[in-house]
């Protein structure tokens, strides 16, 4: 039997960015756990079709997590159809990859809107709901990339390391209220995001040797960290970022 400390059966769960990739795999995983999911993504028809395949009781909620008043009508009515939000999982986002001097003044806003800007939006609101109910459980995804920089993907290192600090500035805010906010960083994960690096063999390589686990991550390395920081386990746990990369940010 598991221990009651990590039982969040029942509780209802938003997962922005969760059509596909490492979203739809917390999603999943959520949902195994008890939770009525709600997926998020621009794509009404996508969405749909990943909700068919997950089990328990899973809903839907299209909007674009970088415009304010979607933001704010979205949340509004998820609470209102599905029920009271207990946690949200800031995951929606993007990358560009460009050296800086290439890079566009509207591709930088872009990544900007889209990897921060969305986790201010799409958060306040939830919090707004959360707060007053004296309780609530926010987990941003973050990235290696909230620690170090390759060349070629600055633009999207400081919105993740921007995040890190976002996290723990809710987590003060927050908190007296009764509301956790952690941030969960992975390492190098095969999606559809990091597929042309993954298709790339002397950078796959790379990625294999300077990860002490020897290997590229899954979607589904997340889900168990995701889950502690979704849970009563976690209710003393705040403004921190669990690292889930193999071990790669903490060697050289
Ligand atoms: P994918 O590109 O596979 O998925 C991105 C998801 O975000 C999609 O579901 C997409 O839905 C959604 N999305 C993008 N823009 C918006 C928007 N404006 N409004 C609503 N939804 C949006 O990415 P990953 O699964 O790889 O990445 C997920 C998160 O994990 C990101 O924050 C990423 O930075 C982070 N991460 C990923 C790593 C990796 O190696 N893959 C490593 C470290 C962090 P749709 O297009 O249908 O709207």
């Amino acid at each position: 039997m598991s221990h009651p400390l990590f039982d969040i059966t029942g509780r209802t769960a938003l997962v922005t960015g969760s059509s596909r990739g490492i979203g739809l795999a917390l999603a999943r995983g959520l949902a195994e756990a008890g939770c009525t999911v709600v997926l998020n993504g621009r794509d009404g028809e996508r969405l749909a079709e990943a909700a068919r395949k997950l089990p328990g009781k899973v809903h839907t909620a299209v909007f674009d997590v970088t415009d304010g008043p979607s933001v704010a009508a979205g949340i509004k009515d998820v609470e209102e159809r599905v029920g009271p939000l207990d946690i949200l999982v800031n995951n929606a986002g993007m990358q560009l990859r460009a050296p800086l001097l290439e890079f566009t003044d509207s591709d930088w806003h872009r990544v900007l809107d889209t990897n921060l800007t969305s986790a201010f939006l799409v958060g306040r609101e939830a919090a707004r709901y959360m707060t007053a109910r004296g309780h609530g459980k926010i987990v941003n995804i973050c990235s290696l990339q909230s620690e170090v920089v390759r060349p070629g993907i600055a633009p999207y290192a400081a919105t993740k390391g921007a995040l890190k600090m976002l996290t723990k500035g809710m987590c003060a805010d927050w908190g007296p209220s009764g509301v956790q906010v952690n941030g969960l960083g992975p390492g190098y994960i095969e999606t559809e995001l990091t597929q042309a690096l993954v298709d790339d063999e002397e950078f796959s390589a790379w990625v294999r040797r300077r990860t002490p686990a020897g290997r590229w991550g899954r979607t589904e390395d997340l889900v168990g960290g995701v889950l502690f920081l979704a849970s009563p386990a976690a209710d003393f746990v705040s403004g921190q970022i669990l690292y889930v990369d193999g071990g790669m940010t903490s060697v050289l």
